[in-house]
Formats: structure tokens, sequence, C-alpha cells
């Protein structure tokens, strides 16, 4: 009798102990994270998708592997360009859009982050760029004006100059983005919407779990999602490779890239402010210069060559880019000379530059973006988005509501998006390295 009932109370209670782990352990699920979207990596395009996915409704989880707001991606610092003039057809509509979706959320934040001006797209008039980018201005009924050096330097009376051969192409949607402001307004209206937002959480797993996908950090956090988007910068191709035990390498090549402000001379200070109506610019030829007008920095210009080295983001030299690597000094003195012809008298080139800061490509063979599922063991699952090849700030606000699309509307969302996402496909490289064709020079220079 003993020994039978020993028997049932022990199997009885194994049975409970065995019941209650099972209800232990599935507490211990509910009370992982669990979210119908997990947004990985916090620079403009995650926040952007964060945002964009807390304003639907979604439950959202935001996590940054450093702190929010950090130096050591590519959404910091104090000015990017917008500009609706791109070779590439298809990026002029979407700046178009992107451009009214930076105005709306302007308006639900209550300040500014989107300064307008006149863009200027100047160079060589043979340049193959230049050519394709008037063409596509057509094409789209972009609102633009092409003028010949001499139209050129009246329209810029005093301010920039032209040589003889060049052209010079104005458009209306021009002007300078805040990159760090713009993040942190994106943050706050994930918030706003009911996101959750973690930094200091660096994630290395993501595995298929339950119809959704577990995310793991490093010191072991789980969180689990039913969707997950990656938008993980200069690092999405490591974390990618990863996840998927080495299968999926991502074409994205991190480059470190260094931009320079330079003094305005003494008397032109007024001259090169968005007030007297200068201009975002972009100078086409060999090699590719850009810059802002005077926003960030009192009486100080952006002009920086579109280029960088290759690194490892994990292993960056943070060293002072002026003191002289041959590379950089080859930098610094394209620049001395494109400045010292175009803004004459007006900047001091002389002296070199006054403020260096570095920061974070990603750049794809094609310079185009990837915006797709992951694929593989993930199918549409894991949405990854990366490689914005040094143009992707101003399209953040379109890439977020795209990445969200296709994070909750699968396959049927990517085809209503069709046109929009057809050009950034994981699959243009498959059998053919080099990405989409293209009919003129890349813009970024490597060395
Ligand atoms: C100097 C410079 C000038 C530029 N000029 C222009 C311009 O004029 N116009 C324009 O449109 N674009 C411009 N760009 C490009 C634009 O800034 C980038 O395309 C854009 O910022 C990319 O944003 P992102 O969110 O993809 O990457 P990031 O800002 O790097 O964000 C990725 C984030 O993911 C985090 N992360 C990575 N791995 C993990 C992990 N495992 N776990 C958690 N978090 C992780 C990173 O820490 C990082 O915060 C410029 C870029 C640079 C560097």
């Amino acid at each position: 009798m003993f020994f039978v009932s020993f028997f049932t109370s022990r199997f009885n209670y194994e049975r409970t102990l065995s019941v209650f782990s099972i209800v232990k352990i599935e507490e211990k699920m509910e009370n992982l994270g669990r979210f119908d979207v997990i947004v990985i990596g916090a620079g403009v395009m995650g926040s952007s998708a964060a945002y964009q996915a807390a304003k639907r409704g979604q439950k959202t989880l935001l996590i940054e592997q450093f702190d929010f707001l950090h130096y050591r991606g590519s959404s910091h610092g104090e000015s990017r360009t917008i500009r609706a003039t791109y070779p590439e057809p298809y990026y002029c509509p979407l700046v178009m859009e992107s451009a009214k979706l930076w105005t709306d959320a302007e308006s639900e934040i209550g300040y500014k982050v989107y300064f307008k001006t006149q863009q200027l797209d100047l160079g060589p008039v043979n340049n193959s760029s230049l050519q394709a980018l008037i063409a596509n201005c057509e094409k789209h009924s972009i609102n633009h004006q092409v003028l010949d050096c001499h139209r050129a330097k009246e329209y810029f009376t005093g301010k920039i100059d032209f040589p003889d051969d060049w052209t010079a192409v104005v458009t209306e949607l021009g002007g300078v983005l805040k990159p760090t402001k713009a993040v942190a307004m994106f943050q706050t209206l994930a918030i706003k919407h009911g996101a959750v937002l973690k930094d200091k959480t660096e994630i290395v797993d993501l595995v298929n779990d339950r119809g959704g996908i577990l995310v793991s950090s490093r010191s072991g956090e789980k969180f689990w999602g039913k969707k997950c988007v990656v938008t993980a910068g200069a690092w999405v191709s490591k974390l990618i490779q990863k996840v998927s035990n080495g299968e999926t390498i991502l074409p994205i090549q991190p480059v470190e890239t260094t931009i320079f402000y330079w003094k305005i001379k003494e008397g032109h200070e007024r001259d090169y402010t968005i007030e007297a109506g200068f201009p975002s610019f972009a100078s086409y030829g060999e090699p590719y210069i850009y810059g802002t007008p005077a926003l960030e920095f009192p009486d100080l210009i952006k002009v920086a060559v579109h280029g960088g080295r290759e690194c490892d983001p994990d292993k960056r030299t943070w060293r002072d880019e002026t003191a002289g690597t041959e590379g950089m000094t080859m930098v610094v003195g394209y620049l001395k000379e494109w400045i010292r012809l175009r803004f004459g008298d007006g900047v001091n080139w002389e002296d070199g530059p006054v403020i260096s800061q570095s920061c974070l490509y990603s750049m794809t063979p094609d310079e185009d973006y990837i915006i797709d599922f992951l694929g593989g063991g993930f199918n549409e699952d894991v949405v990854v988005a990366g490689g914005f090849s040094g143009h992707g700030f101003k399209m953040a606000p379109l890439v977020g509501r795209i990445l969200v699309d296709l994070a909750i509307g699968g396959k049927a969302a990517a085809e209503t998006l069709g046109e929009e996402i057809k050009h950034f496909k994981l699959g243009r490289f498959e059998g053919n390295p080099r990405g989409n064709v293209k009919e003129f020079e890349d813009q970024v220079r490597l060395r």
C-alpha cells in the first residue's frame, strides 16, 4: 500500500513538477519581450522604421548596440544633402515622396530638421552622370534650369565660378537635413506611438521560433518578434553572415569617409548661407565633390569628396585625417584646388580645412541600396536594409515606411511596392557581382 501510494504520490509529484515546469517555461516566454516588430539598429533607417511601425499600432522594439545618437555609425552629425537630382531614374520619385514625409514628420514633432534651399549640380558638359541627371529631371518633371557657364556665373554672381566647358543644373528640391536631430526626432515619435527603445544591447543572434523570430543579445537577453527588421548599417554584413551561419553574405563594404569644414573669408560670411540663397551642391567629375551651405557652424562651409577607404567598423583608426596619410593629402589637395577655382576669394582654401569629421559609408558594388527579405530559412520574417552607399539619409522616411510595409505585408506588399524596390533586391547580385548596370561612372571614389 505504502509502495503504491508512494508511487502514486511520486507520479503525481512528478506530474505536478512537470506541469509546473511547463507553466514556468511558458511564463518565462511570456516574460520575454514579445513584439510585433523588432528593429535592430537605431541609425536613421531603424529609427524611422520603428516610428512607422509604432504609428501603425504595431508593438515595436528598437534595439541599438551602442548609446542612442552615438557617433560610430553613419547617421550622426550636422548635415546631409537632400536632392532629387540623380543619374539613376529610379531615385528621383523616391526622393520626392521622401521629401513630403520629412515635412509630415516635422509637423508631428513640431520642429525643423529639413532646411530647404536649391540644389546645384555642376560639372563638365559632357559628363555622362550629369547628362543622365538632366534627362531624369525632364522625365520626372522636376522643376529645373540648365545653365551654360555664362548664365550660371550670372545666377551665382560673386559666389561660384564656372569654367567655359561646364554646365549647371539648378533644382528647387534641395537643402540640408540635420542628421542627429532627425534621428532623435524619429526616436521621439516612435516612443510617442508606444515603441520600446533599448540601447547598449548588441544583437548577436536571430533564430526562427514559434512562428516568429527570437532575437538574442550578447549579454543573453532574449526578445521575440513576429517580424524583424535589420538596419545595422556598416555592421549589417557581419551580423547577417553570423545569423545565417555563413550562408548569406551581403555585398556591403564599410568605408570610412571624412568630411571637412572650411572657413569663409571675412566679408563673405552671408554669401554662403541659405538665407542668401546659397544651394546645396554636387560637382560631377573626378572626384565627385559635394557640400552644403553654411548652417551648422557659423562662417564655415562643408565641402568634401564623396569617397573613403575600406575599413572594419569595429577597428577604426579615428586618427586625425588631416594629419597626413598619402590618400588624405591627395583628397585635401583636390578640395583646395576645387574651392580655389569655384569659390575664388570667398572661402579660405589656402590654410586647409578647420574641422574634419569621420563617418561610415556602407557601399554596395553598384552604389544602390539593399532593401529586401532576408530569405533563406527566415523567409519573409526578416527584412534587411543596408548598403545605402553614402546617399541614404534623404530617403530615410520612405525607407522606414517601405520596411514596415514589407515586414507586415510580406510578399503581397513587395508586389504592390513593385517599381519602388525593384532595383534594391538582393537577387540582383546572383551570378552578377557588379549588380545593377549603369551607363555612367561611379560616384564614390575609394582609395
Ligand atoms: C559623411 C557622410 C555624409 C553623407 N552625406 C549624405 C548626404 O548628403 N545625403 C544622403 O542622403 N546621405 C548621406 N550619407 C549617407 C547616410 O548618412 C546613410 O546612408 C545613413 O545614415 C545610413 O543609415 P543606417 O541607419 O543604415 O546606418 P547607421 O546610421 O550606421 O545605423 C545602423 C545602426 O545599427 C547599429 N547596429 C549595428 N549592428 C548592431 C547589432 N548587432 N545590434 C544592435 N545594433 C546594431 C549601429 O550601432 C548603428 O547605430 C552620408 C553619410 C556619411 C557618413
